[in-house]
């Protein structure tokens, strides 16, 4: 397992400005995750300092370097889940790796990828779930499928073996996306691949039955939604930070109600610009390195 002080989830705007400024002050920071989807041939026209403007993609190179001149750690590593531990430090589970840290900055930009099931609102809590660690428990021994095409779910689907045999994932319509790694995972753990996608769900008080789209009805006792990759919504559930929405809770200081994990840019959902989220970058990052330095005097 690596250790650093501080962590940051997403190399958008936000999450690199976060990183100049803890790793400017010394802190050991690390951030996960790939090119944000601004960092494109789009020009960017109205951000400060670029009067003939600058494409996202030169943007976020030059935001790249920069955090990596201040000594921060740049990983392209999808995360899969954050936990806090007995210590009151955060374990990061990567695609590819395991990270400890004292502090975490969400700025994971808005992903939350809908699995487009017409009825899905009537059964979330009645069966619909987007948490495994949070909800696993409550299917001992019961049907569950995971929806997703990613790792995310792949690793979802494995956590929730220790809970129930009986587990099946379906990509719901979409491109299969998971590692060869992950593939060998789910085939050792007899994880099933179901075909097609579920566009209905049907019970009287909880969710009975999945319907597909190729009209074949299968019996289940609950659906774990983990499309595209995980999303701040979705640590925000296993870690207890409160949400408006499918946006982070977070105060001027970027502070969520968990102490130690801060959240900024889009996934605050304020104003989503790319200003915006290089300020408030700058705002977690200053309150992550009190937060550090408070908790190792
Ligand atoms: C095509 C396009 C054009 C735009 N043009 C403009 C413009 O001209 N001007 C302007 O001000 N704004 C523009 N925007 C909006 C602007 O890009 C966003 O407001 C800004 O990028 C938000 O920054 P962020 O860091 O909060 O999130 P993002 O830029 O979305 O970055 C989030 C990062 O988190 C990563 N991530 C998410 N989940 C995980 C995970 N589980 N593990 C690891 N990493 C994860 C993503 O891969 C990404 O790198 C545009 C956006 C798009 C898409």
């Amino acid at each position: 397992m690596d250790t650093t002080d501080i962590a940051i989830i997403g190399q958008g705007p936000a999450g690199l400005s976060a990183a100049i400024y803890t790793a400017r002050a010394g802190m050991k920071t690390m951030v996960l995750g790939c090119a944000p989807k601004v960092a494109g041939d789009y020009d960017i026209d109205n951000y400060f300092g670029f009067p003939e403007s600058i494409t996202g993609k030169e943007l976020i190179e030059l935001g790249c370097r920069h955090a990596k001149k201040f000594g921060a750690v740049l990983r392209c590593e999808k995360v899969l889940g954050i936990h806090q531990n007995s210590e009151g430090d955060f374990d990061i589970k990567t695609d590819k790796s395991r990270v400890s840290c004292k502090s975490v900055i969400l700025a994971t930009g808005v992903s939350r990828v809908r699995p487009g099931i017409e009825n899905i609102s009537e059964y979330e809590g009645k069966g619909i779930s987007y948490c495994v660690s949070c909800d696993g428990f409550f299917y001992k021994n019961k049907k569950v499928i995971v929806l997703g095409e990613g790792v995310f779910a792949a690793n979802q689907a494995l956590e929730l073996k220790n809970y129930t045999p009986h587990v099946s994932i379906c990509y719901q319509g979409k491109k299969e996306k998971i590692s060869e790694e992950y593939k060998a995972l789910l085939q050792k753990e007899d994880i099933s691949v179901l075909p097609g996608k579920v566009v209905r769900l049907k019970g009287k008080n909880y969710i009975e039955q999945a319907e597909f789209d190729n009209n074949e009805i299968i019996s289940v006792d609950g659906i774990f939604v983990a499309m595209g990759e995980a999303s701040s919504l979705d640590f925000a559930y296993t870690l207890g930070i409160t949400t408006k929405g499918v946006f982070i809770e977070a105060d001027d200081k970027q502070h969520t109600n968990i102490p130690g994990v801060f959240a900024c840019g889009d996934c605050v959902g304020r104003f989503l610009q790319i200003s915006v989220a290089v300020g408030e970058g700058a705002i977690a990052g200053h309150s992550a390195i009190s937060f550090v330095k408070d908790k190792s005097r």
